[in-house]
């Protein structure tokens, strides 16, 4: 029987390369959409919905009953609001949501879990899976590592992403994101 992986998707197009390369490695993939950072609201709900086209598309099962934690989550980040993309802000918004993965999976009895944030190349893979380290072992579950975007999975996942119609976004998340963007 294939071992199962819950995957942190943080988007629709990002699930699509990274869902094909953990059944290439044998894994039952379930997503999980657990993205609070996402702003305004709209935009979170606009991304959570592309989910439904995975579904279909790639015939997986995905997971998405969770509040939409938006306050929790400026708790959280808003010490380095004024961080550039990548900075410390992004190192606590990535530990949310593995964290929050991480749970989900010992819920539900799954012993892998990875995240589809190493997709982005304007993401750290290294530091992503280091904190998906860390957090695998605080929960005594399999923290899968991953750098989705080798050998042309970013360019891939666009491809899928326009065979299925997916949405995509042109800012990362957060406000503070999105007000980057507005300024270029
Ligand atoms: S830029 Fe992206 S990863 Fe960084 S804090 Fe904002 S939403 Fe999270």
């Amino acid at each position: 029987m294939k071992e199962k992986i819950l995957l942190h998707t943080c988007c629709a197009p990002d699930a699509t390369h990274s869902i094909n390369v953990l059944r290439e490695r044998n894994f039952f993939v379930i997503t999980f959409f657990y993205n609070p950072n996402i702003h305004p609201e709209e935009e979170y709900i606009k991304r959570k919905n592309e989910m439904e086209k995975i579904k279909k598309f790639m015939e997986v099962e995905n997971i998405d009953d969770v509040t939409y934690d938006k306050d929790r989550w400026h708790q959280i980040c808003d010490i380095y609001a004024n961080e550039k993309e990548g900075g410390k802000r992004c190192e606590l918004c990535f530990r949310m949501r593995i964290e929050e993965t991480a749970k989900k999976a010992k819920e539900k009895n799954i012993n892998y879990i990875a995240t589809t944030l190493t997709i982005s190349p304007h993401k750290n893979a290294e530091l992503i899976n280091k904190i998906g380290d860390e957090i695998g072992k605080k929960y005594s579950i399999n923290y899968l590592p991953t750098n989705f975007k080798k050998q042309d999975g970013f360019k891939k996942s666009i491809e899928l992403s326009k065979k299925f119609g997916l949405y995509r976004q042109n800012y990362c998340g957060c406000i503070y994101s999105l007000n980057m963007r507005k300024l270029k």
